[in-house]
């Protein structure tokens, strides 16, 4: 007979693993199926893997300054990419054995191999199609495999894979995705990058501080695009004065390949096409739900562009499933994903006073250098829909911490409702602002005000005065500048 759980999730990503996690913590009898890594894309492939390499980045920047900071190095410090990859393999490992330990420790049952809901409550386990990309760690003992399984509730978390743009697909050779882009055996001497979202700015980012020729090219009018436009601007001048070349309104049109490099034809703004010849390219234009080969069609649960519809608390249109994370649309990002675990299995479980995620107040970040971070409305947005707002700026170059730490470019920009004082939208570019947010994002959680937050106390020296500057600027009471 099929063994039976209270909860089945279908994915060992951020969303994924939490939930069991939560599952577990609540005493449900829970398994997790997972085909290719615990930990999902974030852990292996996504959110750890680049951050790791960009603190390689970052700490060979700094090393191109020291003569700033009155030191002196005999020599040249230089990057090895490959220990550089490897270390950032490592920091992945390291956590992919962790959620083996998570598991254990919160009685979830790890069944190895690719699910496939056969019908509401039920779920068949087969061999994993996916290639393996990298030997696989050592996968936790006791590990279920291949056969039928039920349960009451079965929660979708297969995350989301990279999309490609037709006839300009990667080959994994020439044209990366960021399974290549995050461990090449070799530097490339150029490289252009198309997409200018998170992931293609953190690998551009990466590349130039590798010391690649980096082009960077993005149909939108400004990089980042989800960002507010005077911050994306602000970090672009910045990538630019590091030397990236950056094309926005502009388009790949057509991928030529030669025997070790690329010819992309960019059509310009000014609908001209330029030719720029590369030595790798990466293709960064979004990812797309993994929704196929679950049985979700023959069920009749709701899809919309290729991801699962579903409520704030992670239901879908048929009862007993689930869906959370990438899988279930926009933002994808870890946080919303393990954010949406927690709610859905503290829904099935009953729990009471659990409030639908909800997504306006989910943080963004992007690691390049400059940093850049924000949460809620973005100026144009906040127009868009008729408020009446009051918007403050501070600048770093009036910052005593950001002066002392030789990282004077940065800026805070915060948006208010006029009328009710409610914080709409932070955000900011510049040194460690990707920690600095979650002040704003705490203060937008509880329906801060201006007073409060001008009545907070900000710590001396440190870059997160400018958070509390910028609050006082909206209000034409800012003191250091
Ligand atoms: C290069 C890169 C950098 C990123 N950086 C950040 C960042 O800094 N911050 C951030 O918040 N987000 C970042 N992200 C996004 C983040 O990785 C995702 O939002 C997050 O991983 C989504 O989690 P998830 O649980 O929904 O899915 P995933 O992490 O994608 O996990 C889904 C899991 O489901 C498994 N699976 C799929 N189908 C099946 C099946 N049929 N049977 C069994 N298992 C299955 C997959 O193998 C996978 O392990 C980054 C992404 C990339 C690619």
């Amino acid at each position: 007979m099929a063994e039976n759980y209270d909860v089945i999730i279908i994915g060992s990503g951020p969303g994924g693993y939490v939930a069991a996690v939560r599952a577990g913590q609540l005493g449900l009898k829970t398994a997790i199926v997972e085909r290719e890594h615990l930990g999902g894309i974030c852990l292996n492939w996504g959110c750890i893997p680049t951050k790791a390499l960009l603190r390689s980045a970052e700490i060979l920047d700094h090393s191109n300054h020291l003569k700033d900071y009155g030191l002196v190095l005999e020599g040249k410090v230089s990057a090895d990419v490959k220990a550089v990859v490897a270390r950032s393999r490592g920091v992945s490992a390291r956590l992919n054995q962790g959620i083996g330990y998570l598991m254990k420790k919160n009685k979830v049952d790890v069944i190895w191999g690719e699910a496939k809901i056969t019908k509401p409550g039920e779920i068949v386990v087969g061999k994993s199609t996916k290639p393996v990309v990298e030997p696989q760690h050592p996968l936790p003992k006791n590990v279920k495999g291949e056969g039928t399984y039920t349960a009451k509730h079965i929660i979708v978390a297969t995350g989301a894979r990279p999309r490609a743009l037709p006839g300009i697909e990667p080959d994994g050779k020439l044209i990366w995705t960021y399974f290549e882009a995050l461990k090449p055996d070799f530097l490339p001497k150029s490289l252009l990058v198309m997409g200018s979202g998170a992931i293609g700015i953190e690998f551009a980012s990466f590349y130039r501080s590798m010391g690649v020729d980096v082009t960077v090219v993005e149909v939108m009018p400004t990089i980042m695009p989800v960002e507010d436009a005077e911050i994306s601007g602000i970090a672009r001048k910045q990538l630019e004065k590091r030397g990236l070349k950056i094309f926005t309104k502009a388009k790949v049109t057509k991928v030529e390949k030669g025997a070790n490099s690329i010819t992309a034809h960019v059509e310009t703004e000014d609908g001209k096409v330029q030719q720029i010849t590369a030595d790798r390219m990466i293709s960064a234009v979004g990812v797309q739900g993994n929704i196929e080969n679950l049985g979700l069609e023959a069920l009749g649960v709701k899809t919309d562009r290729g991801c699962v519809v579903i409520d704030g608390y992670g239901k879908t249109n048929v009862a007993g499933i689930y869906a959370i994370g990438d899988v279930a649309g926009p933002p994808m990002l870890a946080h919303k994903a393990e954010h949406e675990g927690v709610v859905c299995i503290e829904k099935i479980a009953g729990l009471p006073n659990v409030h639908p995620t909800d997504k306006s107040k989910v943080p963004g970040c992007t690691y390049c250098n400059p940093q850049v971070a924000s949460v809620g409305l973005t100026e144009a947005k906040a127009k868009e829909q008729g408020r009446d707002i009051r918007v403050g700026r501070f600048s770093f170059v009036a910052n005593g911490k950001a002066i002392a730490l030789g990282e004077d470019q940065g800026m805070v920009k915060v948006i208010f409702d006029k009328k009710t004082g409610e914080l709409l939208g932070a955000h900011m570019v510049g040194a460690e602002v990707t920690e600095l947010i979650q002040g704003f994002v705490v203060a937008m959680n509880l329906e801060t005000t201006e007073e409060e937050l001008m009545h907070t106390i900000f710590p001396h020296p440190t870059v997160s005065e400018s958070m509390k500057e910028a609050v006082l600027d909206a209000y034409g009471r800012v003191l250091n500048a």
